[in-house]
């Protein structure tokens, strides 16, 4: 029998104890669409839409916890700044007009207002609605852009990772009012409902920058939001996609009180160099494994996550990174029968 509720179960983990068994919750968002027979696009603009989806998806499969969400947070807070997206059919949104095409643009960057700018407060309806639904027993997580992403956005990719070398300040000067935008929609975040705030952060991870470029330009502006979300009251939780091997310390002492792992790390070493200061969150492969394998290699994965970060507390089973939108449910279905099957800490 599970005495705890799913808000209990991952408070206990994040407090890096053992709860009844493994905490899991899916990285879930769009994926739900399929459950409502809506497209990516018709909840876009719609909290109704969204919540309804986002619960429904809950419903079916009874995770620990729901991401409140759609798209990636960074697409939908560069748009509040002043980029303009392109949403191809049946897809998923992209910036395709940026702010700081020059130097001289900066001036043309705003700080967005999480009340009024782009869709952000439809995805802050959307929070309220989705905690009415679930009630106070259901963590609710919400990602929110890691400056280092947002700022890249505003000014485009490329030019954004040259002008790490030959024009720092600049970076700088973009970096500020991403950091400023990202803070205001965290804290709107948790004043809705959040329970957890998750940075999201990919353009950070050292599959593309370098630790010291981490250190100088992704760390401070991360930690700033951490500390932020932490003063709203939220939980701060770091997901940076792709390789983090090197830099795991360093996101733990952004105050970060989850790290999000992708895939790529292993998370017995994870575990052995983080696992007694910040909960960890991980890894079964998105997009090989739950998008494209089959129930029996989702469970076959998720044990093995088990096995390597679950002993003595302090972990959360989840995708490596958010699932792709045809993501069949059985395997999220799978995902969590594994949780409760080989997650059991007392019997
Ligand atoms: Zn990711």
């Amino acid at each position: 029998m599970h005495t705890l509720t799913p808000l209990q179960r991952i408070m206990t983990a994040i407090e890096l104890k053992e709860p009844d068994y493994v905490p899991v919750v899916p990285q879930m968002t769009y994926t739900t669409a399929q459950i409502t027979g809506i497209t990516f696009e018709d909840a876009m603009h719609s909290a109704e839409k969204m919540a309804d989806a986002l619960v429904a998806g809950y419903r079916a499969i009874g995770y620990d916890g729901v991401y409140v969400g759609w798209e990636s947070s960074f697409n939908l807070v560069a748009e509040a700044m002043g980029c303009t997206l392109w949403v191809p059919p049946e897809g998923i949104p992209t910036v395709s007009q940026r702010v700081v095409n020059e130097p001289s643009d900066l001036g043309k960057i705003r700080v967005a207002d999480p009340e009024s700018d782009g869709r952000l407060p439809v995805h802050l309806r959307a929070i309220e609605l989705v905690r009415k639904e679930v009630g106070g027993d259901t963590p609710l997580f919400r990602y929110v852009p890691g400056p280092f992403t947002l700022a890249s956005l505003l000014r485009g990719q490329e030019k954004f990772l040259l002008d790490l070398f030959r024009n720092p300040d600049l970076v700088r000067s973009i970096l500020k009012p991403a950091t400023e935008s990202s803070k205001r929609f965290a804290v709107a975040s948790v004043e809705r409902g959040a329970n957890v705030v998750v940075l999201a952060d990919p353009l950070a991870s050292t599959s593309v920058i370098s630790p010291k470029i981490f250190d100088e330009f992704a760390f401070p502006y991360a930690k700033e939001v951490v500390t932020a979300i932490s003063d709203a009251g939220g939980v701060p939780s770091l997901h940076i996609c792709g390789m983090t091997s090197p830099i795991l310390r360093r996101m733990a002492a952004t105050g970060a009180r989850i790290v999000e792992l992708d895939y790529l790390v292993d998370l017995q070493t994870a575990k052995e160099e983080i696992g007694r200061s910040v909960c960890i969150e991980g890894n079964v492969k998105p997009t090989r494994t739950l998008s494209s394998g089959r129930p029996q290699d989702v469970e076959m994965e998720a044990r093995e996550c088990i096995r390597k970060a679950a002993p003595g507390g302090g972990f959360i089973l989840s995708s490596g990174c958010e699932l792709p939108l045809n993501t069949p449910l059985e395997n999220v279905r799978a995902l969590v029968l594994a949780a409760k099957k080989y997650g059991r800490y007392h019997t």
